[in-house]
């Protein structure tokens, strides 16, 4: 049997010089592919596949989980995007007897300790109802302004019972420098006087103007009976933090303005200031 081929010999070799070259990468899941076929005599000059790599997953903690929600968590893939898969993350054990989920200050304990503004008193005990002191508050403010950078206490300039070396000394020094705290005479600041919760809304209304955020919200104190008793310098302030949900009433009709701030409660402005403040200002 002769065999007659079904293309044109033109004589000697091809030289392959008219070819079809199709390459097609390969995706995560799909092997690539590299074909080169001469359209002279139809021999395939390369012939190579890529195997899919498949997919890169990462994973990441879109929402972390509290003392009281659950977080999210999801895989995805880094070279093609897609979703693998998503997680829920199991509420954070408090580890504090004195905090339990169920409790009203336990959202704002976690998020103090987990911004590292302040913690437990012991391993196993936050004291929510302990009153927190002046310098304390102020340090607290420190953090929440500086992050991991520690206050230089070596420098007492402003106030007289107020000495260098000090674990509030760097903290209160910059707060009086930039407005944000006037101390309880022109030479005292009283560091371990309780802080009253006027004096926690004065504070964090005074930090708010020198980080240039909004300090004109107001809202109309007289449905409070107590609302008289507001020192005259706190008004502002109490207005101010109220509309912003960072100072609520102790009960319908009562502010508790010259109360003392409890640590819970020191807690829960702080997240209050965080979440309906900074969130907003800093976004813009
Ligand atoms: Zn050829
Ligand atoms: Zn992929």
């Amino acid at each position: 049997m002769v065999l007659v081929p079904d293309f044109e010999v033109t004589g000697g070799e091809c030289e392959h010089t008219n070819v079809t070259d199709t390459k097609v990468d390969a995706t995560c899941t799909e092997d690539g592919y590299h074909i080169i076929v001469c359209n002279d005599c139809k021999e395939v000059i390369l012939n190579e596949t890529t195997d899919a790599p498949g997919h890169k997953i990462e994973t990441k903690v879109l929402i972390s989980p509290t003392y009281v929600t659950e977080g999210e968590r999801v895989s995805y893939c880094t070279r093609c995007g897609e979703h693998v898969s998503t997680d829920y993350i199991k509420a954070v054990k408090s580890p504090f007897t004195d905090v339990k989920s169920g409790d009203w200050y336990a959202e704002a304990v976690y998020f103090a300790v987990n911004n590292g503004l302040f913690f437990g008193t012991s391993d196993v005990n936050f004291e929510p109802d302990t009153n927190m002191n002046r310098a304390m508050l102020v340090t607290v403010l420190f953090r929440l302004d500086h992050g991991s950078v520690k206050p230089d206490n070596t420098i007492s300039k402003t106030f007289k019972d107020v000495p260098a070396n000090q674990w509030y000394t760097g903290s209160v020094e910059w707060a009086a420098e930039n407005g944000i705290v006037a101390g309880t005479s022109a030479s005292t600041f009283s560091p371990l006087d309780n802080i009253t919760r006027e004096q926690v809304a004065s504070i964090l209304y005074r930090y708010a103007r020198y980080k240039g955020y909004d300090i004109d919200a107001s809202i109309d104190l007289s449905g409070y009976k107590d609302s008289s008793s507001i020192s005259s310098y706190a008004v502002k302030p109490i207005s101010w933090a109220n509309a912003y949900g960072i100072i609520n009433g102790v009960s319908p009709v009562k502010l508790n303005p010259l109360g003392k701030a409890s640590r819970a409660e020191v807690a829960q402005m702080f997240r209050k200031y965080k979440d309906n403040i900074l969130n907003d200002f800093t976004a813009k």
